[in-house]
């Protein structure tokens, strides 16, 4: 029983002689082909040539210092938590004294993962994350020849000393204003003067 009325009955007819060459038909398919060596290409020759695309856009993540230079993570493990690839993993560890200029906060992360393979890059751990320290970047995540190097270290997330990773437009105006203030434990560096814990703030 048909449903709608759109059905077409289709018969097989004997090919015509010149159907029966083909020669035509290849030569319709040459034009066809040919046309397009004169039209303007969708498609780019990268990695020499890169489309520009958004500072927000949400590529490779980078792992943020502080301005005096020390890792802003202290492994809470809310981004694992937040992650919905479960992409995330890492080991937490004691700062020893004398390493307040390596690392901000009492814990750091001594191993912090992020399978690039698994990672949708959908910026939850961006969100998830009370210290500001991961980011995702407008950088296009390498490819490679093994799924093993797609796991991305510390050596490949936080970013340099020397060549630090301009994040201020994935944060709002207002958050970046609140970062001045030292008034906020969470804003200092371990230059900054005590006291400590402000708890009016
Ligand atoms: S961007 Fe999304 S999927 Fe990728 S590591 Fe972060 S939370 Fe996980
Ligand atoms: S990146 Fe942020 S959320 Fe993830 S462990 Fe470090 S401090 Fe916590």
């Amino acid at each position: 029983m048909a449903l709608t009325n759109r059905s077409k009955t289709v018969t097989v007819r004997e090919l015509t002689w010149s159907e029966k060459l083909y020669l035509p038909a290849i030569f319709k398919g040459m034009m066809i082909t040919f046309s397009h060596l004169f039209k303007r290409t969708p498609t780019i020759k990268y990695p020499d040539v890169k489309r520009e695309i958004a500072p927000v856009y949400r590529g490779q993540h980078v792992l943020k210092r502080d301005e005096a230079g020390a890792e802003r993570c202290t492994a809470c493990g809310l981004c694992a938590v937040a992650c919905p690839a479960e992409a995330i993993t890492m080991e937490s560890a004691e700062r020893k004294k004398g390493e307040e200029n390596l690392y901000r906060e009492e814990k750091y992360a001594s191993i912090y993962e992020i399978n690039m393979l698994r990672c949708i890059f959908c910026g939850l751990c961006e969100e998830a994350c009370p210290k500001e320290a991961i980011f995702l970047t407008d950088r296009i995540v390498p490819s490679s020849f093994t799924r093993g190097e797609e796991v991305f270290g510390k050596d490949k997330l936080v970013e340099t000393t020397e060549s630090p990773i301009d994040v201020t437009l994935r944060q709002r105006p207002e958050v970046l204003e609140f970062k001045k203030d030292k008034r906020h434990y969470h804003n200092r560096t371990f230059k900054d003067a005590k006291p400590r814990i402000n708890k009016h703030h």
